[in-house]
């Protein structure tokens, strides 16, 4: 039986949201933000759950969160660090015994069960998976003078959500090199793998509606996919 472990990043301090609360603990459906990652993983296949929470709020996090939600698969509540791929390299840190690891974002509460199913069944066969949709506005490519330099062909450019997926030793090993250098700007974890390695990255179908809640009118947004779902 292979292990499955998911690691759910909640350190940001999400300074583009204006509001006191950091946006993984504002509330949907009177529930935190970050409740609904956690529960569509303990509703998954998926064994354990490393939480990154943000240096300081751990105690918080697990009294709050895992404690009051009753989340059984979270084995460590950790500290994040300054940029989100600190926090994902802590995370790492912290996954024992496993196979393959899911990296999520826990401003993104609309993962599911479905989604989650399809990236393991995927990093299975290639060993890397993320998960996206594609875009619908067409994408330019600018110059440093904001000129177009490029137009993509529009069915090739997709938009990258997660859960990000790997083979743990993969990922830990291609994170435990990108971290010695300081010149890379790293925005997503398959960044890290394309940078490190040769290695292949399968793209599988998300959902339009698996949303990063980042400023505040996604949180219009997230109330009304919230009610569609009957999210509870
Ligand atoms: O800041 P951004 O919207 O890209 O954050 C994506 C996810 O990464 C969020 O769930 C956020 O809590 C997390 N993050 C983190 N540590 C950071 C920055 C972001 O865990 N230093």
């Amino acid at each position: 039986m292979k292990r499955y472990t998911a690691v759910v990043l909640a350190a940001g301090l999400g300074k583009r949201m204006n509001e006191s609360v950091p946006k993984q603990y504002l509330l949907l459906n009177q529930k935190p933000i970050l409740y609904y990652s956690l529960k569509a993983f303990e509703e998954s296949a998926v064994d354990d759950m490393i939480l990154v929470a943000a240096n300081g709020e751990e105690e918080f996090c697990k009294s709050e969160i895992v404690e009051r939600f009753g989340f059984k698969k979270v084995r460590a509540v950790v500290a994040g660090g300054k940029e989100r791929y600190h926090s994902v390299y802590e995370g790492l840190k912290a996954v024992k015994n496993t196979d393959y690891v899911l990296i999520h974002d826990g401003a993104r509460p609309f993962i599911n069960t479905d989604m989650i199913q399809r990236s393991i069944e995927a990093v299975r066969l290639h060993d890397a998976c993320v998960v996206g949709m594609p875009v619908k506005d067409t994408i330019k490519i600018l110059d440093a003078d904001h000129f177009v330099a490029d137009t993509p062909e529009r069915d090739l450019v997709w938009q990258i959500q997660t859960p990000q997926t790997f083979a743990y030793s993969l990922i830990f090993a291609a994170y435990r090199e990108i971290m010695k250098r300081d010149d890379i700007q790293i925005t997503d974890d398959a960044m890290v793998l394309e940078h490190m390695t040769g290695k292949k990255i399968r793209v599988i179908e998300g959902d339009y509606r698996n949303i990063k809640i980042t400023t505040p009118e996604d949180m219009a947004v997230a109330r009304a996919y919230a009610e569609e779902y009957q999210m509870l």
